[in-house]
């Protein structure tokens, strides 16, 4: 049996309001091209680099997250190549003393975390010709590179999602695969002893789905070439999404072939001497990962697991799900307590997040504040709105962000609790459906639920609930 090994490079490009090496915009919205460029990032002769600190503290915050080291030293080096969207020449990228090193994530090794600078971008017409966009040009990219441990395509996925999560978590990037922001390369041997393979690079991996993919398929194709005795040539191969195949694309170039050397013109960073970066307040900066929230939103909360991750994978979700607990706990305090979150989390999986989505806006940025959704479960809990009623409630709340009473008030939607009124839409519902009425009489307890049912919907759907219920009890027993 062939034992397949996977180690991934990970580039991100980090959210920084300015290139790594120049003033200009690092604006990935920008439509029109070269618009966020200057002599330096052109590569005019006699224009000199300054290292954006923001960008380095970005990748030390990152390191520190995931229990790295930050070695004392570390500098930049010019990596050469030819190619049109390298204006230079070379690109700033950093050799043998990168930013970070080791470290571990999902239980698998590190091997370092490095800064370096993107590319332009090349953009190919109809015609055959190509024009670059420079916009893109010394935008702060990050590399992480992992050890040769991972064991599938599904690890390697699962790697992936958790780095892009703690990447939004640390607010260092939206790490948007579509959007070239996070992109993975991935390399994949296999063997039948303990010495590694012969490995093959994957590129062109535009979404995790293509990652799970083009490393089974490779997986699968290594290990029949070697049964019918060939060899695995070492080569740079892309994945072709349409043919769910990974094809030949380039000779594997080595490190010589780069011919690296220290940058000149950029001084090492000392960490040890300067103030350069203060390690404390980056310390400070960093918030609970996605890992030990996970943990705890289901001890805390007693969610299923399924439950914490929906509110995990948005960290605003997260937040606004716990700020809204807290108030609705202090409303009611009280021995329901798992019961009553379990109806908050279902109001906000549903239709709060659904509002946000559809309105293409973050939790943070909803008009219906964590305090006011407390609110209105409350009023649900307590019996003094039905479900119906607090659905159109909570779209009152979500155009106008006032509060649930508030609403109830203006809007005379104040819920019907007259006896009285409930009282005589309870006989006209029985005397409509006079087989159902027999059946509940006959112990069949949906058909109490298709009743009262009928009867809300009399209402309007505004009959307090409670009282619907026990009136209905107490009339089909008499
Ligand atoms: P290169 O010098 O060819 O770029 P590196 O040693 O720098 O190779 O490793 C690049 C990536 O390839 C790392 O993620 C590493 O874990 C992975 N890797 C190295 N050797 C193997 C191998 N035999 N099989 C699978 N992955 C490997
Ligand atoms: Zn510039
Ligand atoms: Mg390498």
């Amino acid at each position: 049996m062939y034992q397949p090994v996977i180690g991934l490079e990970i580039h991100v490009e980090l959210k920084t309001k300015t290139k790594m090496f120049c003033g200009c915009l690092n604006d990935p919205d920008e439509k029109h091209p070269n618009i966020n460029v200057c002599p330096i990032c052109l590569a005019h002769p006699g224009t000199l680099p300054t290292i954006n600190k923001k960008a380095v503290e970005a990748v030390l915050k990152l390191g520190l997250a995931l229990n790295s080291q930050i070695p004392e030293v570390s500098k930049f080096d010019r990596k050469n190549y030819f190619y049109p969207d390298l204006p230079k020449g070379y690109q700033i990228s950093q050799y043998d003393q990168p930013l970070v090193l080791e470290g571990e994530l999902n239980n698998i090794r590190l091997r370092r975390i490095h800064l370096e600078e993107d590319t332009a971008s090349l953009i190919h017409g109809e015609k055959g010709e190509s024009l670059v966009d420079f916009n893109r040009a010394g935008i702060p990219l990050m590399e992480l590179v992992t050890e040769p441990v991972i064991k599938s395509g599904e690890q390697a996925v699962e790697f992936a999602k958790e780095l892009q999560l703690i990447l939004r978590y640390l607010e260092i990037s939206d790490a948007d695969m579509e959007r070239g922001q996070m992109r993975i390369e991935a390399n994949i041997s296999v063997s039948k002893n303990s010495e590694l393979g012969t490995k093959v690079e994957v590129k062109n991996l535009n979404s995790f789905r293509s990652v799970k993919e083009a490393i089974d398929y490779e997986i699968k194709r290594q290990e029949q070439a070697l049964e019918k005795g060939g060899k695995i040539k070492h080569e740079t191969r892309g994945w072709d999404e349409n043919g769910r195949k990974t094809e030949h694309q380039r000779a594997k170039e080595e490190a010589h072939d780069y011919r690296y050397f220290p940058e000149p013109d950029l001084p090492p960073m000392d960490f040890s001497k300067s103030d350069f970066v203060d390690f404390k307040e980056l310390e400070i900066s960093i918030p609970e990962l996605p890992a030990q929230k996970r943990e705890r939103f289901i001890k805390e909360f007693s969610l299923k697991s399924e439950q914490a991750e929906i509110l995990i994978e948005d960290k605003n979700l997260a937040q606004y799900f716990e700020d809204s607990v807290s108030e609705l706990l202090t409303e009611i305090p009280g021995n329901d307590k798992n019961k009553n979150i379990q109806l908050l989390f279902n109001y906000l999986a549903s239709d709060i997040k659904g509002m946000a989505n559809e309105a293409g806006i973050t939790m943070k940025d909803l008009k219906i504040t964590p305090e006011n959704f407390a609110d209105l479960v409350t009023l649900i809990i307590k019996g003094e709105i039905s479900s119906r009623l607090a659905k159109d409630i909570l779209k009152e709340m979500n155009s106008t962000g006032l509060d649930p009473r508030q609403i109830i008030k203006e809007k005379g939607l104040s819920q019907i609790s007259d006896e009285e009124v409930i009282q005589k839409a309870i006989k006209e519902a029985v005397e409509e459906n006079p087989v159902a009425a027999g059946d509940y009489k006959k112990g069949k307890q949906n058909a109490l639920q298709f009743l009262i049912g009928q009867t809300m919907k009399k209402l309007k759907g505004q009959a307090n609930p409670g009282i619907l219920r026990k009136l209905f009890e107490d009339y089909l027993s008499r």
